[in-house]
């Protein structure tokens, strides 16, 4: 069992930073990556920025070159789906009915984008998700001179798409069942700044607005409000969130608490199961609770983590979390969470783009969103870590 070898299901750039860093601190045994997706592992950011717009390659959008597999000795298996674990007897169960043996497992699962399962019309042609190169080339397939596009939700991707549409000129409307856009995450003067941005750029948004029925003859012609009204359009884009891959671990008796829940090590219930990346739910005594973080700092630097943890270190995980946008030439950068803030105060000139919302409870620093201010952003990176 011990030379059995390590498995990870996920190959993306949780599951690819895993590989590397295994290899990287010595480990020399077998190390079995399985993916569903037929692409070596590629990073998702591009997906609703630069290559939506055209502007970046397939080939810049992988992770590594074509040698990486063979010269980290990694046996992968791509457009390979696990269907189950056995904790007991340490296998895993592919699509196709082959079952592999290991020593240690890592689920590096990630998230999909969240469905509405009773509302009507999903399945039309013309409804669209932004998650994997496969949904980017569908849309960019079906988009012809002039088409219309109606995006359900005003959070970060749902924006950058936004963005990424109107530089070809595209009709585009947001619809937004909250107060404001980006309400989750960021405060009221952040929401209205970016609002304010994409209504000059010719993007209609409606807020407090629910969504009640995609409708069409086959394909997607309109979508209904809650208040009645109609929009004609001829493309959806379904961006209302996305949620853990967890039914693999469910299955497996492992906790699940918001994701695959593990300790600040990024060990599971199952102490020779690991979780990390948009998949987990880790113990951070940073904030002393659960968290579950979508981004490519915690891909990567749990990723790395989890790998240290499967060769036997005790290290504990607890990052200050970072993360980025960019909607048209503006760049959000945000370090820390701002959950649970009481107060806010800003540096810089917002009329300038160049703006800093720094964010408290009490005299607690929780959390800095600069706008086109990339030093504050580190400084703010710097002064989280140094808090205690
Ligand atoms: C459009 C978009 C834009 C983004 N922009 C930003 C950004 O600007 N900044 C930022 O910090 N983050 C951004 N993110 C988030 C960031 O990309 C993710 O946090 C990161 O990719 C998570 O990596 P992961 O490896 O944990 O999961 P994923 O990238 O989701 O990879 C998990 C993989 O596992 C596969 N899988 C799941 N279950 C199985 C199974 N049973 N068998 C086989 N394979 C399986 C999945 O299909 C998937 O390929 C963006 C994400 C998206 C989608």
């Amino acid at each position: 069992m011990a030379n059995d070898p390590i498995i990870i299901i996920g190959a993306g750039q949780c599951g690819q930073k895993a590989t590397e860093t295994l290899r990287q601190q010595g480990y020399e045994g077998g190390l079995v990556l399985i993916g569903d997706e037929p692409h070596a592992p590629y990073q998702r950011p591009p997906l609703s920025k630069a290559f939506l717009k055209g502007e970046m390659s397939l080939e810049r959008l992988m992770l590594k070159g074509p040698d990486y597999f063979d010269q980290f000795n990694i046996d992968a298996r791509l457009s390979r789906w696990v269907e189950s674990i056995d904790p007991a007897g340490r296998r895993v169960l592919l699509h196709g009915g082959e079952s592999v043996a290991y020593s240690k497992l890592l689920l590096a699962t990630g998230t999909r984008s969240r469905k509405i399962p009773v509302l009507p019309g999903l399945d039309l042609e013309g409804v669209h998700y932004m998650r994997t190169i496969a949904d980017v080339q569908a849309i960019m397939q079906a988009l012809k001179p002039e088409t219309r596009i109606a995006i359900i939700g005003g959070g970060y991707i749902g924006l950058e798409v936004a963005s990424a549409l109107r530089s070809f000129k595209h009709d585009v409307t947001v619809i937004e069942g909250m107060e404001r856009v980006l309400q989750r995450v960021v405060c009221p003067q952040l929401s209205d700044y970016f609002h304010r941005l994409h209504s000059s750029r010719g993007v209609a948004i409606h807020v407090n607005a629910v969504l009640e029925a995609i409708e069409g003859a086959g394909r997607v012609e309109r979508i209904r409000l809650r208040d009645g009204q109609e929009i004609d359009t001829d493309m959806v884009l379904m961006a209302v969130g996305a949620e853990p891959v967890c039914e693999l671990a469910e299955q497996a008796g492992l906790t699940i608490e918001n994701g695959v829940s593990t300790d600040e090590t990024c060990r599971t219930s199952d102490p020779n199961i690991y979780a990390a990346g948009d998949c987990s739910s880790f113990f951070s005594k940073r904030y002393q609770r659960h968290i579950r973080l979508e981004s490519v700092q915690n891909a990567i630097d749990q990723g790395k983590h989890a790998a240290g943890a499967m060769l036997g270190s005790a290290e504990v995980y607890d990052p200050v979390p970072w993360f980025w946008s960019d909607q048209y030439e503006i760049k959000l950068q945000i370090a820390g969470l701002s959950q649970g803030y009481d107060r806010t105060e800003v540096e810089g000139d917002e009329t300038e783009d160049a703006f800093a919302v720094r964010y408290f409870a009490g005299d607690r620093l929780l959390c800095v969103d600069a706008v086109n201010m990339p030093r504050a952003h580190m400084m703010a990176r710097r002064e989280l870590a140094n808090l205690d």
